[in-house]
C-alpha cells in the first residue's frame, strides 16, 4: 500500500478524514485543540505538494443536524492552527460540498460538516460513502481515534479508492507504534497495567502475554490479584468474580515465563477522598474500613527498577487515583520512571484511557516516545482486534 510520502498531490483534492471531535465549551470555542494540531503534518505535505485538502470528521454525538454539533464551531480554530482561510461548506454530501470541492484551488482547505449529521455515517453506508468519494482524487485516513469503527468514512469509503489511498502520518505512527510494543520491540519488554479493574484489561492481557517479558499490575485491578493470593485487601476497589480468573492469568504469565510484579505497599486511605487520612501500609495487610488508593514507596522504587531495566515499555492505566493529589504521587513517579527510560533510549508507548490524561496532566507527554491519540482504538489493538479502518485501507 501507497504511504503518504509515495504521493505526489500536486493539483489533487485530497479528501481526508480527521479526528476533529474536540471539546467545545458553552460558547462554542475549541478548548483543547491537540487533535487539530495532530493533523497538522499530513495537511501540511498535501498543501506544499501543491494539494488541496477537503476534511471530513465527526463532533460529538448528534441525534441527526443539530447546530451544537455542527463543525462550523471549530473553523476558527483550524484556521489558526494552519494559518489559512479555511471554506466551511453546511452538508458533507450533496450539491453544496460537490461545487465546493470543484472549485476548490491549490492550497486551500475545505472543512465540511459533521459527517453524524447523516445516519448512514454510522451504518457504514455504500451509497453514504460513495457520495462523499464524489468529492477527492485521493481518500487519506488519519484518524485514528475513529479506526476502530467501521463507518461510512472510515472504512467504507476506502473501496471506492482503489489504488487511491493511504494512511495520514498519524495514524501511520500509531500503527508503527503499536507495532514496536507488539510485534518488534526490543526486550526486555514490559508492559504496565493500571486502573480501575480487571475486567475491562483481561482481553489485553490475554493478548500481551505472549509478547512481553515483564507484567506490571497496579492501580485498583492490583486488589483482585492481591486477594486471590491470600492478601487482606481491606476496603479496596475488587471484583471477587474475578479472583478466579486473576489466578489463572497469574498461571499463565508463569507458564509463558513473563514476570508478574504486583505493588508491595500502598497508600491507605480511611475515605475515597482528597482530605482523607492516610497510612502506608503493605498491601497484603490493609486495615479493615481503609483502602488502598495509591502505590506505596516501596513499590514505586520496585517498579522503577523494573522499568529502569525495559527496552520497550507500554502503559496503559494509572497506578493510583491521579484525579486526587493526595494519591497522585505513584503515577507521576511512574511517568518519571518512564521518561528516563524513554531519554536513555527505550521506546514508551502510553495508551488507551486515563494513563493519557496523566501524561498529559503531569507534562510527561513529550517525554515519552509516543502517546496515542485513540482510546477505543488503542484498547482494541492492545486486545489484538484488526482494526476496520486499517483493515479497508489494506483490501
Ligand atoms: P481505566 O480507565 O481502567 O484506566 O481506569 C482509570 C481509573 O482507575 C482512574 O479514574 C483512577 O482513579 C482509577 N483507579 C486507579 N487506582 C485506583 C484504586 N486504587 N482504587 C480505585 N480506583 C483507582
Amino acid at each position: 500500500m501507497k504511504t503518504l510520502n509515495d504521493i505526489d498531490f500536486n493539483g489533487k483534492k485530497a479528501l481526508i478524514r480527521v479526528d476533529f471531535n474536540v471539546p467545545l465549551n458553552e460558547n462554542f470555542e475549541v478548548t483543547d485543540n491537540t487533535r487539530i494540531k495532530a493533523a497538522k503534518p499530513t495537511i501540511i505535505k498535501i498543501l506544499e505538494d501543491g494539494g488541496s485538502c477537503i476534511l471530513m470528521s465527526h463532533l460529538g454525538r448528534p441525534k441527526g443536524r443539530q447546530d451544537e454539533f455542527s463543525l462550523r464551531h471549530i473553523v476558527d480554530s483550524v484556521e489558526d492552527v494552519f494559518g489559512v482561510e479555511v471554506i466551511y461548506v453546511s452538508d458533507c454530501i450533496g450539491t453544496e460540498a460537490e461545487e465546493a470541492a470543484q472549485s476548490l484551488e491549490q492550497g486551500q482547505i475545505l472543512i465540511l460538516e459533521n459527517l453524524r449529521f447523516h445516519p448512514e455515517e454510522k451504518q457504514g453506508d455504500e451509497s453514504f460513502a460513495q457520495k462523499l468519494a464524489l468529492l477527492g482524487d485521493v481518500y487519506v485516513n488519519d484518524a485514528f481515534g475513529t479506526a476502530h469503527r467501521a463507518h461510512a468514512s472510515t472504512a467504507t469509503i476506502a473501496r471506492f479508492f482503489s489504488g487511491r489511498k493511504c494512511f495520514g502520518y498519524l495514524l501511520a505512527k500509531e500503527i508503527e507504534s503499536i507495532k514496536t510494543v507488539m510485534e518488534s520491540g526490543e526486550k526486555p519488554v514490559t508492559a504496565i497495567l493500571g486502573g480501575a479493574k480487571v475486567s475491562s484489561k483481561i482481553t489485553i492481557i490475554n493478548n500481551i502475554l505472549d509478547k512481553i517479558d515483564h507484567l506490571i499490575i497496579g492501580g485498583g485491578m492490583a486488589y483482585t490479584f492481591v486477594k486471590a493470593l491470600g492478601g487482606k485487601i481491606g476496603d479496596s476497589i475488587v471484583e471477587d468474580d474475578k479472583q478466579e480468573l486473576a489466578l489463572e492469568i497469574l498461571k499463565q504469565a508463569k507458564e509463558k515465563q513473563v514476570q508478574v510484579h504486583l505493588p508491595k505497599d500502598i497508600v491507605a486511605s480511611d475515605a475515597f477522598s482528597n482530605d482523607a487520612n492516610i497510612q502506608v501500609c503493605s498491601v497484603k495487610n490493609i486495615p479493615d474500613n481503609w483502602m488502598g488508593l495509591d502505590a506505596g514507596p516501596e513499590t514505586i522504587a520496585y517498579f522503577n527498577e523494573i522499568i529502569s531495566l525495559s527496552k520497550t515499555i507500554l502503559w496503559n492505566g494509572p497506578v493510583g487515583v491521579f484525579e486526587m493529589e493526595t494519591f497522585s504521587k505513584g503515577t507521576i513517579a511512574l511517568g518519571e520512571a518512564i521518561a528516563k527510560a524513554t531519554k536513555k533510549g527505550s521506546f514508551s508507548l502510553v495508551g488507551g484511557g486515563d494513563s493519557v490524561a496523566a501524561v498529559k496532566q503531569f507534562g510527561f507527554e513529550k517525554k515519552v516516545s509516543y502517546v496515542s491519540t485513540g482510546g477505543g482504538a488503542m484498547l482494541e489493538s492492545l486486545e489484538g482486534k484488526t482494526l476496520p479502518g486499517i483493515a479497508a485501507m489494506l483490501e
